[in-house]
C-alpha cells in the first residue's frame, strides 16, 4: 500500500482533527502519501480530495471541529453511491480509507470495505455509543463541557428554590448523562438504558424538598425525551418551580481535552497501523488502557452497555 485516505464522517466531535493529524504524520512516518477527503461520503463521492503534507496538520491538536469538515449523505447510501466514491479512489490512486466517525459512518465503511475496498474506522463521537472501545473521541471534552453548565446552574439554584432539569445529548446512549450526572452530584439521572418509575422520581424530589433541601438537579439524556415535556410533568406532580436547561450544540464544540487529544492520537495512529497489515472492516478502540480493535460486524452486533456499577453508585450518593 503506498496511498491512504482519510475522512471525517456524521456527526463532528472534538478531538476529530488530533486524530486527522497522527493518521497523516503516521501515514507519511511509514512512507505512505496521504489524502485528504473534505466533506465526508459527500466529498468522496464529489472528488473533494487533497494531498495533505506534514505541515497540513499542524496546529490543529488543540482545536474542535474538523479541518476537513463533516456531512450527511443519502447518496452514499446506496450502492450506486459507494461505486462513485470507489470510483473517485480509484482515480486517486488510494489503496485504503481510514474512516473517523460514529456508528453511521462505520456502516459506510463496511460496504466499501464489502465491495473490495479496505477501510478502518476511527470511533469519533460524543456520545460514546459505540461497543469495542470503552471511550470515543470527543466524549471527554464533551463531559467536561457539560459539567462546567452543571456547576453554573448549580451556583444560581442554591439562590432559589427549585428543581432544575439539564438536557444533555448522546442519541440512544445515557453515558454523558449517567458521567456528567455523577460527576456534578445531580439528584437524579435520567438514561434511556433505564426505566425510572416516574412516581419514584417525583416521591424523591418531595422527600428532599420536606428535609429542607433548597434545590435539586435532574440530568436527563436526550434519548429519554424532551427536558421541557419532562419538566411540566415534573412541575405539575411535585408543584415545585422547575426550570430547564437544554445544553444543545455546545456539547459538541471547544477545545479538545488532553484526554481526547492523547485517545485521538493513539487511534488515528492505530488504524493506520491496521491498515496497513490487512484487508480493513475493522475498528480501533480502547479497553482497558489497551489498544484493540474489532471486526466491524462485531461493533454493530454488540450493544453498547452503560456501566452498571457507576449507575447504582449515582443513586447511592444522591439519596
Ligand atoms: P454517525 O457516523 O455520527 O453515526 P450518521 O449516522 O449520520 O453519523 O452516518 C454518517 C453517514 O454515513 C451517512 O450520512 C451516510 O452517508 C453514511 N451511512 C450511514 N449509514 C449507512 C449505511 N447503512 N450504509 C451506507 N452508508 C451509511
Amino acid at each position: 500500500m503506498k496511498r491512504i485516505g482519510v475522512l471525517t464522517s456524521g456527526g463532528d466531535s472534538p478531538g476529530m482533527n488530533a486524530a486527522i493529524r497522527a493518521v497523516v504524520r503516521k501515514a507519511i512516518f511509514h512512507d505512505l502519501e496521504v489524502f485528504g477527503v473534505k466533506n465526508g461520503y459527500q466529498g468522496l463521492m464529489e472528488g473533494n480530495i487533497v494531498q495533505m503534507d506534514l505541515g497540513s496538520v499542524g496546529d490543529i491538536i488543540q482545536r474542535g471541529g474538523t479541518i476537513l469538515f463533516s456531512a450527511r449523505s443519502e447518496e452514499f447510501k446506496t450502492d450506486a453511491g459507494q461505486q462513485r466514491a470507489i470510483d473517485q479512489l480509484n482515480k486517486f490512486g488510494i489503496e485504503g480509507l481510514i474512516v473517523i466517525g460514529g456508528d453511521g459512518s462505520f456502516r459506510g465503511a463496511q460496504k466499501l470495505t464489502d465491495k473490495g475496498f479496505p477501510c478502518i474506522g476511527v470511533p469519533g463521537t460524543i456520545d460514546n455509543d459505540i461497543s469495542g472501545t470503552d471511550f470515543t473521541i470527543g466524549f471527554d471534552t464533551s463531559l467536561n463541557t457539560i459539567i462546567e453548565a452543571v456547576d453554573k446552574v448549580r451556583d444560581t439554584a442554591t439562590s432559589h428554590e427549585r428543581t432544575y432539569i439539564i438536557e444533555v445529548m448522546g442519541r440512544n446512549a445515557g453515558d454523558l448523562a449517567l458521567w456528567a450526572g455523577l460527576a456534578g452530584g445531580a439528584e437524579s439521572i435520567l438514561i434511556p438504558e433505564k426505566k425510572e418509575d416516574f412516581s419514584d422520581i417525583v416521591d424523591r424530589l418531595k422527600r428532599g424538598h420536606d428535609r429542607g433541601k433548597k434545590h435539586s438537579i435532574i440530568v436527563l439524556a436526550e434519548g429519554v425525551g424532551s427536558g421541557f415535556e419532562y419538566g411540566d410533568k415534573i412541575e405539575k406532580a411535585t408543584q415545585l418551580e422547575t426550570r430547564v436547561t437544554v445544553l444543545g450544540y455546545i456539547q459538541r464544540g471547544g477545545s479538545p481535552t488532553a484526554t481526547d487529544r492523547v485517545l485521538a492520537s493513539r487511534l488515528g495512529a492505530k488504524a493506520v497501523e491496521l491498515l496497513k497489515a490487512n484487508d480493513g472492516g475493522r475498528m480501533v478502540g480502547i479497553q482497558n488502557n489497551q489498544l484493540v480493535d474489532y471486526a466491524f460486524d462485531e461493533v454493530f452486533t454488540e450493544n453498547h452497555t452503560i456501566n452498571e456499577e457507576m449507575y447504582q453508585l449515582s443513586k447511592e450518593l444522591s439519596i
